[in-house]
């Protein structure tokens, strides 16, 4: 047996240079009373839908010994009818599907992506964008966000095009609403990075665009005309769906016939898109909770200054918040009271996710007691 220390200098040999001392996704998952760090739907999925689920899986697990549809059509054909409830007629040959929006991400970047490819991603975003771009050997550009810095974190179109201009990506990912900042962009944004960047695949993530304030526009919107605009979507946040795994995408039939060139045949299983389907047939029902952890959100936005913490404005179902003495110091406090958030990695910062009423006083308690206990430690004896 070789020792642990000589298999893996052994294994870092063979690995990809440019993944060698990469580091991996890492949420911490731990059984905790309060889990508010991956902003998933904290709501378990209704009795009815279940129910739903378990007839469909029941009814497809003897035809398993067949390969699943490969171009999983009836439920490209439900997804496109769903987006369409937005207003935005979409068909069903824009439409793409994955197991979760990080598989159809990965097909964009082994298909527009690759080595000598650059994508650029306006940073804080979604840890997941660089990562994935990595894995298919593109190298990643770390744009800012902030640099016209009206809010802290803003994106504005003028920034957005600037850095497009001076980096001349392959790929440029937006995320709206932002994760984990949290607010939307706006279409300005979308519009002046297209323009800017005539050979460039837009990819918006629009992962939260359920629980966006009224009034936010999507960029799904914009698609008519702009074949090289894609917006990213997913079943695991609003959808409550997240164990299923299934995300999507929108974008030019163009778009949607390239990835059939990367994508593993029968990537999607037969049961993954049966259980995909049940819960589009209950749409209305899996979005149910959506208000309610809006108006928590909300809540969380508004009570935090009075604890005098910074949060930023939120168009999705978490919040970002500073002006923490040492938010690792504090995320440690709070995991000892059994809420767990996600140190994102900002100085200062924490992310919160949203969840239910219950979840969400838990959470503004035990960091009331938290942050009063920094006080009281920093005033000393004063007030003993
Ligand atoms: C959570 C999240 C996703 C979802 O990923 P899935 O693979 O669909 O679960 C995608 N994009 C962003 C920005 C997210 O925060």
């Amino acid at each position: 047996m070789t020792s642990e220390s000589s298999a893996r200098s052994q294994v870092e040999a063979l690995l990809r240079p440019d993944l060698r001392g990469q580091v991996a996704y890492g949420a911490p998952q731990l059984a905790v009373p309060i889990a508010l760090n991956t902003n998933e739907n904290s709501y378990p999925v209704p009795d009815v839908v279940v129910q739903s689920i378990t007839a469909a899986v029941r009814e497809v697990a003897p035809t398993l010994n067949r390969y699943p549809d490969r171009e999983f059509t009836e439920l490209r054909e439900r997804l496109a009818e769903y987006l369409s409830r937005s207003g935005t007629p979409i068909t069903a040959d824009q439409v793409w599907a994955g197991n979760g929006s990080n598989e159809v991400l990965l097909h964009l970047l082994q298909a527009f992506g690759g080595p000598g490819r650059i994508a650029l991603g306006f940073t804080p975003a979604y840890s997941m964008h660089p990562i994935i771009t990595r894995t298919t050997g593109t190298t990643w550009v770390d744009g800012m966000r902030g640099l016209a810095g009206a809010e802290p974190f803003d994106l504005t179109a003028e920034s957005a095009r600037a850095q497009v201009l001076e980096h001349r990506p392959d790929v440029v990912f937006l995320c709206s609403p932002n994760n984990p900042t949290g607010t939307a962009l706006g279409l300005d944004v979308v519009e002046a990075v297209y323009d800017a960047a005539p050979g460039t695949l837009i990819v918006v993530d629009e992962a939260y665009a359920e629980f966006a304030r009224p009034g936010t526009p999507f960029a799904l919107t914009l698609l008519e005309g702009r074949p090289r605009l894609v917006v990213t979507r997913t079943m695991s946040k609003a959808f409550a769906l997240a164990g299923a795994r299934l995300g999507y995408l929108a974008a030019d039939p163009a778009v949607t016939d390239a990835l059939r060139l990367v994508r593993m045949p029968y990537h999607l299983a037969t049961q993954t898109q049966a259980v995909a389907l049940a819960a589009l047939a209950h749409t209305d029902l899996m979005l149910a909770t959506v208000g309610v952890i809006k108006d928590q959100r909300d809540r969380i936005v508004e009570t935090l200054p009075r604890l005098g913490l910074q949060p930023v404005a939120s168009d999705a179902n978490f919040v970002l918040f500073g002006h923490l003495p040492d938010a690792s110091a504090t995320w440690r406090e709070l995991l000892d009271r059994g809420v767990l958030l996600r140190d994102v990695g900002i100085p200062h910062y924490l992310r919160v996710t949203a969840g239910t009423p219950e979840e969400t006083t838990g959470f503004l308690d035990a960091l009331a007691d938290v942050v009063h206990d920094k006080i009281s430690s920093t005033t000393g004896s004063q007030h003993e």
